[in-house]
């Protein structure tokens, strides 16, 4: 074999045939340096603990003795599930599952004794553990084991063969990419031992280093974006818009908007009217679930439109891009103004005539998701572009979406709210406008935590407002990818449970997993009340906006952050019924238990952000939630090295951000 390189191709690897290059090419991983760049999202220790509920929700390792032959079931979907029985040392016993995998009702010994990693939950008092891994001998002294993302169906254990059998090979080309002094001054490993660490950790230590030095990078690689962009956008200037007659699009409206919504607007006023030229527009609009943002947006659409230019609307989910879409069309339908929506699942013929109707140098709407960015052809004329939840998108895709238009405006709103000292790296104080008040007639959103023992009488509760016509979610964790089976299974129990108790109501069930055609279809029927009950996974999450839905159930509560219970929790109390949230949770551990009590106690999502940012770290603000920092102290992640990281960069203005570093 000749010699490797990171240049390398992955076909080149043994182990590696035309099926498994596939799978890494979809995922971008071409040549030995992506694969090393793909960095496991935990370690398991193989530290061995005794059960106990504090461990609940976190991967550790059990000595375990069998004490029943282990059984095999049959599921419903030709699914089968293996059961059995163990106990610690201690005596404490917990129910071991495994799914598919019936081999092993022969390799499991009753009698034996085994040590299980994985990940323990417990209900009820009662322990399990879903498919954990085991292990008949235990090496002495500590180790530290990667778990890789699923990769196109390549199991953790084969990428982590891969990357050693390469690793050793390649180190010494692998180089730097900070500046010597800033590996000095905030003693950060380097590079190809940062690397060597991920992958194989020698001691617990010099992992924390390397994950200190990956989340570095990554604040870096935001800093030296965050600069280009602000340089470039300080220089861009573009004509001042002429004022429009709001009393006409007031007119529109089934409401008057409040006064947080009008000084939002007549901020955005004063930012876009103007003779000669003006600076473009940056605004980011923070206001709670439920504040009205979605009326200033439409606001800053039509003054754009009466300008005579398009404006593009961007939504993370397709659900949300069809929601928003029917509000706009029935504001702007009376103002003739096309409203067009674009997603991923729309027809090419109707494509074309998007295309031709947004490149005729007339006003236009055009709302979607992503697809919006990722279409080249697409718009002309863009004058402003609308990211909704925008910290669901990384700064470099709304660059992008601005990039759009020569020169085009720019409103980021959010309901998470973004902490205030983070809002301020992205944003002048001046540039953000804040809806703190909540239209009229809303009611304050009764939040009970409650244990699973409760579950019936919290479904007695339910079926009193279902007979009184109101419309309910119930919402079940999908948990990590591994566990995708079990969290879908639970999901679907749910269902199935729900459909049997509640029939007469109507119930319909939604999850990711869907095709966008049908989750529409789902979505609808909960819309018009044909369905008055939704059991669904978390893609409700975000925006979804049916004022009819009064009660919430959150299944497993303590699977989700704060500021997602928070988001979820705004779903309900949107109309002017009374609403409630329950929040359902086995868990015993005690951080789970605060986090929960929190939520009952405040509905402020400021207050309830920041708790998270203590409690967890800023990574959940990057958009995409960090992972592998399952053990790094979150103190080393907090603000100031967020800070420390973006303040360096500005020490390096000419420097490029890597094509790994990504957030
Ligand atoms: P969010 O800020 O979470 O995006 P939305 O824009 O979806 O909130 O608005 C939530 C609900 O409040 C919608 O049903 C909307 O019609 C309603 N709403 C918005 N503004 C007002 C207002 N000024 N008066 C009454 N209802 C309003
Ligand atoms: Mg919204």
């Amino acid at each position: 074999m000749e010699k490797l390189s990171l240049q390398t191709s992955v076909s080149a690897l043994h182990g590696v045939g035309k099926v498994r290059g596939e799978a890494l090419k979809k995922n971008g991983i071409v040549c030995i340096g992506d694969l090393l760049e793909l960095f496991p999202r935990r370690y398991l220790s193989n530290r061995i603990y005794f059960l106990s509920p504090e461990l609940c929700g976190q991967y550790a390792g059990y000595e375990l003795t069998v004490d029943t032959t282990p059984i095999l079931a049959l599921l419903p979907g030709r699914r089968r599930l293996l059961k059995l029985i163990a106990s610690d040392g201690a005596g404490t016993k917990v129910t071991i599952y495994y799914f598919n995998q019936p081999y092993l009702k022969n390799q499991i010994l009753k009698g034996e004794t085994y040590f299980f990693f994985g990940e323990l939950h417990e209900k009820n008092g009662v322990f399990s553990l879903f498919s954990p891994e085991r292990e008949k001998e235990r090496k002495n002294g500590e180790e530290w084991r990667p778990v890789y993302p699923a990769i196109g169906g390549i199991s953790s254990k084969t990428l982590e063969k891969l990357i050693r059998s390469v690793l050793y090979n390649v180190l010494s080309e692998i180089r730097e990419t900070l500046p010597e002094t800033i590996l000095q001054r905030f003693s950060l490993p380097n590079r190809a031992k940062t690397i060597l660490s991920l992958h194989a950790p020698l001691t617990e230590a010099d992992l924390h280093a390397a994950q200190r030095r990956l989340t570095f990078e990554k604040y870096f690689a935001f800093g030296l974006e965050l600069q280009r962009f602000q340089t470039k956008e300080k220089q861009r200037v573009a004509d001042g818009l002429a004022p429009c007659r709001w009393e006409k699009f007031f007119a529109c409206l089934p409401y008057r908007l409040t006064g947080a919504q009008q000084k939002a607007v007549s901020e955005i006023e004063n930012d876009l009217v103007g003779s000669g030229k003006i600076p473009l527009m940056n605004r980011l609009l923070q206001g709670d679930v439920g504040s009205g943002k979605t009326a200033v947006a439409a606001a800053a659409a039509f003054l754009c439109a009466e300008n005579g230019g398009g404006v593009l609307f961007m939504a993370p989910t397709e659900i949300l891009a069809r929601q928003h879409e029917k509000t706009f069309r029935a504001i702007f339908s009376q103002l003739k103004i096309p409203v067009f929506l674009l997603t991923g699942s729309t027809a090419k013929t109707e494509r074309t005539a998007i295309i031709r109707e947004t490149t005729q140098n007339r006003p236009y709407i055009l709302i979607g998701t992503h697809a919006l960015i990722e279409d080249t052809a697409l718009c002309g004329n863009v004058l402003l572009a609308i990211t909704d939840e925008q910290h669901r998108f990384g700064v470099r895709q709304r660059a992008k979406l601005r990039e759009k238009g020569t020169l085009c405006h720019t409103l980021a709103m959010s309901a998470t709210p973004i902490p205030r000292s983070l809002a301020l790296f992205l944003y002048a104080p001046e540039e953000i406008s804040v809806l703190d008040e909540l239209p009229p007639g809303r009611q304050k959103i009764d939040t009970f935590y409650i244990g699973e023992d409760k579950k019936k009488r919290a479904y007695a509760f339910l079926r009193e407002k279902l007979q009184a016509g109101q419309r309910a979610y119930v919402v079940c964790p999908l948990i990590e990818p591994n566990e995708q089976l079990c969290g879908l299974l639970s999901a679907q129990e749910a269902y199935k449970e729900l459909q049997k108790e509640f029939r007469e109501f109507g119930v319909g069930f939604l999850h990711g997993k869907m095709k966008n055609a049908e989750k529409s279809t789902v979505m609808e029927a909960f819309q018009k009340g044909e369905v008055q009950l939704l059991v669904s996974t978390t893609v409700i999450e975000v925006g979804v906006d049916v004022p009819e839905a009064t009660v919430m159930i959150v299944m497993n509560a303590e699977r989700f952050g704060l500021s997602q219970l928070h988001q979820l929790r705004g779903r309900v109390g949107r109309g002017k019924e009374k609403s409630f949230c329950i929040l359902i949770s086995a868990s015993s551990a005690k951080s789970a238990r605060e986090r929960l009590k929190k939520l009952c106690e405040t509905d402020d999502g400021f207050e309830l952000a920041q708790f998270d940012l203590k409690t967890r770290g800023p990574g959940e603000f990057f958009g995409e939630r960090q992972t592998g920092f399952a053990f790094a102290n979150p103190e080393e992640f907090s603000l100031e090295f967020l800070r420390d990281a973006i303040q360096a960069a500005k020490e390096f203005p000419g420097l490029f951000p890597q094509k790994t570093l990504q957030y």
